[in-house]
Order: structure tokens, then C-alpha cells, then sequence
């Protein structure tokens, strides 16, 4: 094993709901932690995937022909510049795999979304990380980090897991400022919630710039996360590199299908982001009430400042049945990020922490 792969710290995956349970005796738990849709999936989907199930002999359709269309005709593209993956994750592997030769250096913010350097490590690529400034991406200091070496650099935006977010006038001057033979990579797995109108959005006028690589994702707005259905939107030329990389099914069926059928459910869609609107602004008033600091956020999570230990906290809150993120392992020693959830998770998530806080005194 070369020490490139060796040295790489593996992904560390929540544990899962019922472990969790069996483990401290409860049952019902609120799970805040994962970003995710607490509504549910896409009942269309769930149907779909229903009425498919008698094809699960065949092979799925590599080329995801009906959900590649669907995708080029909502951006007004060709399907040669649509990607589909095993979700986004897939896509930010297959980017990795297909533009970075070894030793070759991937720009990304820090702390960002993990799997940005894990995939740049697993080909051999340097992962070059640019500290936020504040919680905002700091677009001047990744400017500053670029090399001859430099072949492509991760934006998130709405950014994960600050809840910051880069407009498009900004957007705009960075790009004239970065080498012509890069790619910028925008990942925009939660550009649905963004309640910001100056956000830059990759795909409202897509393809412009050809080194811009836009990232979605179904698992979030749509409520897909169990199915893994990720894409990107970008030059054919990108694409057509994708694709010589890609696995041959890396998309399977029932995900094609569930997939399709969500980005039909404009419904569903709108009231997912009602919801998690309605969700946020509901735990950020009470948080404020409860003298506790919460931060602005365009995504369906944001950060709050518990001012004690977050790892404790987490455990505290997770031994009551409420799974948060602390962000200790980000730098933010004091800071949870939680996502939305649904009306009563929300209160249930208030109540445990007012009591541990209380406890605490
Ligand atoms: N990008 C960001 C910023 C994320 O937060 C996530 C999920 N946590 C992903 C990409 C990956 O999403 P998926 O693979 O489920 O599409």
C-alpha cells in the first residue's frame, strides 16, 4: 500500500439510529446531525420505487438516460454535460480520479466537507487546506495558495459546516483571478434552502465558464440520502473524463428511479424547504432567548455556541435521545451544528439542552 492511501484517516460515519438506541435504552431519538430531510422522502419517489420492483433482475440503465434528460432539460443543457453518481460523494471521487495526477494539488477550505481530501489522497493528490476567515471561505487566501501544481479548488456554497455562503458578485471577481487550466468546483448540495438572493448559483446560467463544475445532490431538499444519488452539471470535455473513470452502474435503478421521480415533486420540494425555513428560524429565536448564540446559516443547518466542551455536550444530549454534531474535531471546541428538524424534534432538541445547560449551571 503506497503511504499516500496508508496515511489516509478513514471517514467516520455517524453510527447508526438503532445502534445508537439499543445502546442507552432509548427509543424515538431525534437525529439533528446529518444535514438530512426530516420529512421523509418524496412520497412520488416512494411510489416509483415501488412499481419498479419487479425489474430488479436487469442491470440498471448505466447511461441513466430518463433521469441524465430530465436533469439537461431543467438546467437547459446537453445530457454530454450531465454526470449522475452514487451521490455527490461519487462525483467529488471521480473529479479527483480523473484531473489529479500525483503530487498534483487540490485547493479547499478548512474545515470543509471531508470528503474533499479524502478522494484527493486516494489519488495521489495533495490536498492544500486554506482556513476559513471568520466562518466565511476565504476566497482572497485560496488565491494566494495557488501553484503551478494547482489543478482544482472546492468551493461549498452554501458552505458546510458553517452555513456561509459566497455571493455572485464575489464569485465573479475570484474567477478572473484563477488560472485558466483549474477547476472550480461548486458544490452546492444545500443551495436549495438559501434564502440570500446575491448567492452565487452555479446553474442559473450554467456552463459560461468552463472550468466551473456545479455539484447537486438528492439528499438533502429532496429527501433521497438512503438512495445516494449525487450529480454534476459541466463541460463535455469534463464530462467525457467522468466517464472513462466512472463505474459502469455506479447509479443503481431504484435510485434512477426514485431520483426522477423527486425532481418532479416540486410539492414535496417547496415544502421541504418551508419546513427546515420554518425550523431554523423557530430554534434560532429560542436558542436567542435562552442567551444562547446561534449563526446565520443559507443551508438547512447552522452552528450554535453551547460555551461548554461540545464533545460532552453530544454525549450528554445523545445519552437523552437527541443526536447533534459537535464541531470539537472542526476547531470549534464549543460549537454543535444541528440541522432542522420537525416541529417537536425541534422542541425536544431545546428541551434537552436547557436542561444539561441548567445542570451545568
Ligand atoms: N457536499 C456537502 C457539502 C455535503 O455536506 C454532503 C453530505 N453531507 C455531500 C457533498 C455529499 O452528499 P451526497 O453524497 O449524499 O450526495
Amino acid at each position: 500500500t503506497p503511504e499516500y492511501i496508508s496515511s489516509i484517516k478513514p471517514y467516520e460515519p455517524g453510527r447508526p439510529i438503532e445502534a445508537i438506541e439499543r445502546e442507552y435504552g432509548i427509543k424515538n431519538s431525534v437525529k439533528l446531525a446529518s444535514n438530512e430531510n426530516p420529512l421523509g422522502p418524496s412520497p412520488k419517489a416512494v411510489a416509483a420505487v415501488k412499481s419498479h420492483l419487479a425489474g430488479m433482475n436487469r442491470y440498471p440503465d448505466g447511461s441513466g438516460h430518463v433521469l441524465t434528460g430530465m436533469l439537461a432539460r431543467k438546467y437547459g443543457v446537453n445530457p454530454d454535460n450531465v454526470v449522475i453518481g452514487n451521490g455527490s460523494d461519487d462525483i467529488i471521487a471521480l473529479l479527483a480520479q480523473g484531473f489529479l495526477g500525483l503530487g498534483d494539488e487540490a485547493l479547499m477550505p478548512l474545515p470543509s466537507f471531508l470528503m474533499y481530501e479524502i478522494s484527493v489522497k486516494v489519488s495521489g493528490g495533495v490536498p492544500v487546506m486554506v482556513p476559513l476567515k471568520g466562518l466565511d471561505i476565504d476566497l482572497d487566501a485560496i488565491l494566494k495558495a495557488v501553484t503551478p501544481r494547482t489543478t482544482m479548488i472546492f468551493l461549498t456554497n452554501p458552505n458546510n459546516p458553517t452555513g456561509s455562503h459566497i455571493t455572485k458578485d464575489v464569485l465573479t471577481a475570484f474567477m478572473k483571478e484563477v488560472p485558466e487550466n483549474v477547476l472550480v468546483i461548486m458544490d452546492e448540495a444545500y443551495i436549495e434552502f438559501a434564502r440570500d438572493k446575491a448567492i452565487y448559483d452555479s446553474l442559473a446560467s450554467p456552463l459560461q465558464d468552463p472550468r466551473i463544475v456545479s455539484l447537486r445532490t438528492f439528499s438533502k431538499a429532496y429527501g433521497l440520502a438512503g438512495f445516494r444519488v449525487g450529480y454534476g452539471i459541466m463541460d463535455a470535455g469534463v464530462a467525457g473524463i467522468l466517464h472513462r473513470v466512472r463505474q459502469p452502474f455506479n447509479v443503481n435503478s431504484l435510485a434512477q428511479v426514485a431520483a426522477a421521480a423527486a425532481l418532479e415533486d416540486h410539492e414535496f420540494l417547496n415544502q421541504s424547504v418551508q419546513t427546515m425555513h420554518q425550523g431554523i428560524d423557530f430554534l434560532q429565536e429560542q436558542l436567542s432567548a435562552m442567551g444562547i448564540q446561534s449563526f446565520p446559516t443559507q443551508g438547512n443547518f447552522f452552528l450554535l455556541d453551547v460555551r461548554m466542551d461540545a464533545g460532552v455536550v453530544f454525549q450528554k444530549m445523545l445519552e437523552q435521545g437527541v443526536i447533534v454534531r459537535s464541531m470539537k474535531s472542526y476547531g470549534f471546541e464549543t460549537y454543535l451544528r444541528i440541522s432542522a428538524g420537525l416541529e417537536e424534534e425541534n422542541r425536544r432538541f431545546l428541551f434537552v439542552l436547557e436542561q444539561l445547560l441548567s445542570q451545568a449551571g
